[in-house]
C-alpha cells in the first residue's frame, strides 16, 4: 500500500506548483550559481532560513541575500549584521537568523570547507542548526534521512488516524527523504492545519481521516 501512496504522492508534487517547488527551485539556482562553497553549504543556509518562516518568503530572502552578496558566500564576512537584518526581513526571527549567518561564515572561513564531510554531529554543532535542519542537509547530500516538520507530522498523524513522535514518522515513511517536499507541498495546497481538501487529495484513498473515504 505504501508505495502506492507514494507513487500517487509522487505523481501529484509533479502536477502542482507549490511554494515548497519554488523554493528547491531557487536554492538549486543559487548553488549553481555560488562558487566559493559546496552546494550543501547554500541547502544549509536556506534550511536555517527557512525555519517558521513561509517558504516563498524564504525564497524571496535567499534571493535578495545572494544578489547582494554577488553569489560569494564569504562576502558575508564583510557585511554589516545590520544590513544581513534587513536583507533578511520578514523572515522569521530574522534577528537570530542574521546573527547565526554571521558565526556560521566565521566557522567556516577557518575550514577548508571544500573537504568538510557533514555528518549529524556536525551539522549541529553550527550556530543554530537543530535535528530538522541537519537531516534536510542530510537529505541533500544522499543520506536517508527524513525530516519531520510540521506539515509531515499533521498529514502522517492525519493519514494513520492517531498522534505519533518524530521518530515514529521516520520510521512510518522508511526514512524516505523524498517524502518531506511532497507532504510539504501537500500541506500547503490540500491537507491544511486548519481545513482539509479529501475530494483533491492524492492519498484520500488510503487516509484514515479522508472525509471523502468516510462518505461524510
Ligand atoms: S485525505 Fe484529507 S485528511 Fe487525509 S491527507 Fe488528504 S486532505 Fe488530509
Amino acid at each position: 500500500m505504501k508505495k502506492e501512496v507514494i507513487s500517487s504522492l509522487e505523481k501529484w508534487y509533479d502536477s502542482v506548483n507549490s511554494p515548497v517547488a519554488r523554493l528547491r527551485k531557487t536554492v538549486e539556482v543559487i548553488a549553481k550559481k555560488v562558487k566559493d562553497v559546496p552546494e550543501w553549504v547554500v541547502v544549509l543556509i536556506a534550511a536555517l532560513i527557512s525555519t517558521r518562516t513561509k517558504d516563498d518568503v524564504t525564497s524571496d530572502a535567499l534571493k535578495r541575500l545572494f544578489e547582494h552578496l554577488d553569489y560569494t558566500f564569504f562576502n558575508l564576512d564583510d557585511m554589516p549584521l545590520e544590513e544581513i537584518t534587513q536583507i533578511l526581513k520578514p523572515v522569521g526571527f530574522y534577528r537570530v537568523k542574521a546573527k547565526n549567518l554571521k558565526k556560521l561564515v566565521r566557522t567556516f572561513s577557518n575550514e577548508d570547507v571544500f573537504s568538510i564531510k557533514p555528518d549529524y554531529d556536525y551539522l549541529v554543532s553550527l550556530s543554530g542548526v537543530g535535528r530538522k535542519v541537519a537531516r534536510i542537509v542530510l537529505a541533500f547530500l544522499g543520506e536517508g534521512v527524513l525530516s519531520v516538520d510540521t506539515h509531515v507530522k499533521r498529514i502522517t498523524e492525519r493519514f494513520a488516524g492517531r498522534e505519533m513522535k518524530v521518530e515514529e514518522i521516520e520510521e512510518f515513511w522508511d526514512n524516505n527523504p523524498a517524502i518531506n517536499p511532497m507532504l510539504v507541498a501537500l500541506g500547503q495546497l490540500i491537507c491544511t492545519p486548519r481545513a482539509t481538501n479529501c475530494s483533491k487529495c492524492p492519498i484520500s484513498k488510503w487516509c484514515t481521516s479522508s472525509v471523502t473515504k468516510l462518505g461524510r
